[in-house]
């Protein structure tokens, strides 16, 4: 079937929905027994998402291929349970940069660069790529920002010109309602007005996806319908979900994917969602609960919390609690509190477990160490994720190697004993200042040790798992540290660096050099979580 193309856009207000609105899409052409992948724009200049700091645009998504990508990627790879590749994250830096490049070559024999064609025509280039690439029958395409916005403008202009050129496309438009308390009515005039400049660059949609806290009426369907000139049929009702993962079950309880196939020339087929179903339904009925703790500390943008710093760690343990039978409660701990207070009690910790997850910087790692130490002591489940691993590494050292100032290079350049310390292939790029994509990035295999935690957990000695770092465990200390009863239970194949550590007689201590939480999937937790989940859950009862 030749490729069809389905953008979404967005109106009104950003931080809609619009990646689980995308991803659940995809979802429901899946169920249909379609091929189905995603391409995110990003309208900003960075080349990609990897000089981002968490609390700009949430956290960054690492793809097998090395790239470091917008966190939505992350969930249309979840819900889609696709593995893809960083070409499917446009950012207008890489549009730019490969068009300044080629005017720099000469190829374009003289002519004046322009926006229109020449911007253009490489945004519709990198689209039609994916097609060719993945050869899918939808191309689900994102674009980043809402209408309106003066910098996300050439895609839609690119937009406009593939139907014109005659791709098979469809433009979703996601607009919000908001209810006015003091009236207890949605307005939809926001959305009048979205659509509207919708229209003004040339494009009408084919449907309008309404947000609110509640489903759409009818008379609020046929106001939007008159408006925007789109049929009453096709206002799809996107309310407010406990759970992110029932908006599948919501869209095509309306018909929307065969709608969808009915306007791109395929005829209607059923669609069979019932693993989906059956997750959902175990996500709304647990028989218990869990309680994590997030211990970090990118959560605060002013007076508002940000938790998608964090949002694959916490889609894993989701993942994993629910199979497990267990709602999850997540706490986020901000380490600094610990290291102002110098010591952690069980009341400041009164938890489950904790998890340690990826972090840069020196800023509150003493409080993670101490989070740390108080998690060995006391027998408290642990879960370190990249920079998790290292700070336990360096709380082990510390405080049963008898290597006392112990750290990692990168929070302290001066300390006595190095225990964590910068991987050689990033000295270079360090003293050059180059860090975009340099860091150690993407899909690499990992050795398990048999007769270790992590081998029960994994069950097998090579594993796949994505990575992002700069700094490793230092070889010179692992004697040391394994001597003294720490046990490193996965190393890289190509040159033997630790990548797995973990302690025994322990109800569960184990911290990874990589990011599980890139691999998990709703109906395939990550190992390391679902062992993590399991001993909360053996702990609290
Ligand atoms: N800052 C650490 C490093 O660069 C850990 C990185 C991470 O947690 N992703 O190695």
């Amino acid at each position: 079937m030749q490729t069809r193309y389905i953008f979404v856009s967005g109106g009104v207000v950003s931080g809609l929905g619009k990646g689980i609105a995308t991803a659940s899409i995809g979802k429901i052409l899946q169920s249909k027994g379609l091929s189905v992948t995603a391409i995110k724009i990003d309208p900003y200049i960075n080349y990609d998402a990897g000089t981002l700091r968490p609390t700009e645009h949430g956290e960054v998504w690492v793809t097998e291929d090395g790239g470091e990508i917008d966190q939505d990627l992350g969930h249309y790879e979840r819900f889609l349970d696709i593995t893809i590749s960083k070409e499917h994250n446009i950012t207008t830096g890489q549009i730019y940069l490969a068009v300044i490049e080629r005017e720099r070559r000469g190829e374009y024999l003289g002519r004046t660069v322009e926006v229109i064609p020449h911007i253009t025509d490489e945004v519709k280039a990198r689209i039609r790529l994916v097609a060719q690439n993945t050869k899918v029958d939808f191309v689900l395409v994102e674009i980043g920002g809402t209408i309106g916005e003066y910098q996300n403008v050439i895609y839609f202009e690119a937009a406009r010109q593939m139907k014109l050129e005659g791709d098979r496309v469809l433009f979703i438009h996601l607009t919000y309602l908001p209810i006015l308390k003091h009236l207890g009515e949605a307005k939809t005039k926001p959305t009048q007005h979205s659509v509207r400049e919708l229209r003004e660059v040339g494009i009408q949609p084919d449907f309008i996806m309404c947000r609110s806290e509640q489903p759409v009426d009818e008379p609020r369907k046929e106001k939007i319908a008159l408006y925007s000139n789109v049929s009453k049929e096709d206002i799809i009702s996107n309310p407010d979900t406990r759970n992110i993962h029932q908006l599948p079950l919501l869209l095509e309880s309306q018909g929307f994917g065969d709608k969808i196939l009915n306007k791109l020339g395929v005829s209607p087929k059923t669609s069979d969602l019932t693993e989906w179903r059956d997750l959902v339904e175990r996500m709304e009925n647990p028989s218990r609960a869990v309680t994590v703790g997030v211990v970090g500390k990118y959560f605060d943008i002013g007076a508002y919390k940000l938790p998608d710093s964090y949002v694959s760690v916490l889609e894993a343990v989701k993942h994993a609690s629910y199979l497990n039978d267990a709602n999850p409660v997540l706490r986020w701990v901000d380490s600094k509190r610990f290291e102002k207070e110098g010591r952690v009690t069980p009341e400041s910790l009164d938890l489950d477990g904790i998890i340690v997850p990826g972090g840069f910087g020196a800023a509150g790692t003493e409080g993670k160490i101490l989070a740390i130490q108080y998690a060995r002591e006391s027998g408290l489940p642990f879960l370190g994720l990249c920079f998790g691993l290292q700070l336990a590494v360096v709380e082990y050292a510390r405080n049963m190697c008898d290597l006392p100032g112990a750290n990692s290079t990168e929070i302290d350049p001066e300390t006595p004993h190095p225990v964590i310390d910068i991987l050689p292939s990033q000295r270079r790029p360090m003293e050059e200042s180059r860090y975009g994509a340099t860091m150690r990035l993407g899909g690499q295999t990992v050795l398990i040790r048999r007769g270790t935690l992590a081998f029960a957990l994994y069950g097998k000695e090579r594993i796949m798992e994505r990575f992002r770092h700069r700094y490793e465990i230092n070889p010179e200390y692992v004697s040391a540290m394994e001597q003294n009863g720490f046990t490193f239970s996965g190393y890289s194949e190509t040159d033997e660096i630790m990548q797995v550590g973990e302690l025994g007689d322990h109800a569960f201590f184990i911290g990874s050099q990589f990011h599980p939480e890139f691999t998990s999937r709703p109906l395939k937790p990550n190992p390391l979580f679902d062992g993590f989940i399991k001993a909360c859950l053996r702990t609290s009862s």
